[in-house]
């Protein structure tokens, strides 16, 4: 589908703004052909109190690429809750307007260029299918960061399901009855797995077994991050230890799970939680390899994504317009 694209010169010095509209931050990106993200900034996306306010703001940094004289081919859009057939974003949980933002059609009224958008959740498969090194029909990228998201691509289809939420690994069950999660419901792998699960953790393990002698009742729970447990583990921290096994352990008990649904080929990793690396990566292999089923006669390898979270939404977002562009060009 892509390989073409690296040999098609005539789009060398023509880029596409890929943009990623999340709760926290939009992330908007100038990204060419080779899918190298050669200019972006940032908006932060709670600072806006109304829709058109953000739009706004967007249409402006947008404007600044434009302005700056590149050949812009066209926008794609990840954002949240995107109905695929309006195209518009409803009723996205962590945005701060109500009612249905058009975005889309904003954008490709102020700027006269194609705009596509999908949902967040599809960016890291799109990002992988079009500028991944090694093309895979099978796949699936599972995201660790404050909550658990994944994108699921089989037999070279992106898996979107009746209402765009397949793939909502983060509210898969691991734990029946177990911890309560924010969906409303209890045992869901975000609630382990996740950055916020990992902190449940060393709380619960603070709780259970090491009383106050440990570390950690020196570091105020807002200080505490993926980053702080992975460096004490890595120095023999008990406690962060068990949370990482903890962690890696129901993801790939559920990972195993996604393999009798989907038999994917290989499995990415990415996310914040992800550079914890071996601490993470250890106990998820493990556990991995004993919940599979034993009828796969290859090895289903689960790696870390060569795309971190942000740089592969906004790729993902990007490949919408360069994957159209592709193939009216072949
Ligand atoms: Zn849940």
């Amino acid at each position: 589908m892509s390989a073409s694209t690296f040999q098609n010169h005539s789009l060398i010095n023509s880029f596409v703004i890929g943009i990623d509209i999340g709760g926290t931050n939009t992330r908007i990106g100038l990204v060419n052909t080779l899918g190298e993200i050669v200019s972006d900034s940032r908006i932060d996306t709670p600072l806006f109190f109304s829709a058109n306010l953000f739009l706004e703001a967007l249409a402006l940094e947008v404007d600044f690429f434009f302005k700056a004289g590149h050949k812009i081919l066209g926008i794609g859009i990840g954002a949240p809750s995107v109905n695929l057939k309006s195209e518009m974003i409803e009723n996205a949980a962590n945005l701060n307007w109500e009612g249905p933002l058009a975005v889309t059609h904003f954008l490709k009224n102020r700027f006269q260029v194609p705009v596509a958008i999908t949902n967040d959740a599809n960016l890291m498969v799109l990002a992988h299918q079009y500028f991944g090194k090694i093309k895979y029909e099978h796949f699936v990228v599972v995201t660790l960061g404050t909550g658990v998201g994944s994108g699921i691509c089989c037999n070279g289809m992106l898996l979107n399901g009746r209402d765009g939420f397949a793939g909502e690994v983060g509210h898969l069950i691991v734990e029946p009855l177990g911890r309560s999660c924010h969906c409303g419901r209890q045992g869901c792998l975000e609630t382990y797995s996740s950055a916020n699960g990992i902190k449940r953790s060393i709380m619960m393990l603070m709780a259970q077994k090491y009383g106050s002698e440990d570390v950690f009742k020196d570091i105020k729970i807002n200080e505490l991050d993926t980053k702080v447990i992975a460096e004490l583990a890595s120095k023999g921290n008990q406690i962060a230890i068990e949370a990482f096994h903890l962690a890696g352990t129901m993801l790939g008990a559920a990972l195993a799970n996604f393999v009798v649904l989907f038999n994917p080929e290989i499995i990415f990793l990415t996310g914040g939680v992800t550079n914890a690396g071996s601490l993470l990566f250890g106990p998820t292999i493990e556990a991995f390899n004993q919940s599979l089923l034993n009828v796969y006669p290859e090895a289903i390898p689960i790696e870390q994504s060569v795309f971190g979270e942000s740089e592969g939404a906004v790729l993902g977002a990007a490949s919408l317009i360069w994957n159209t562009y592709d193939t009216t060009n072949n």
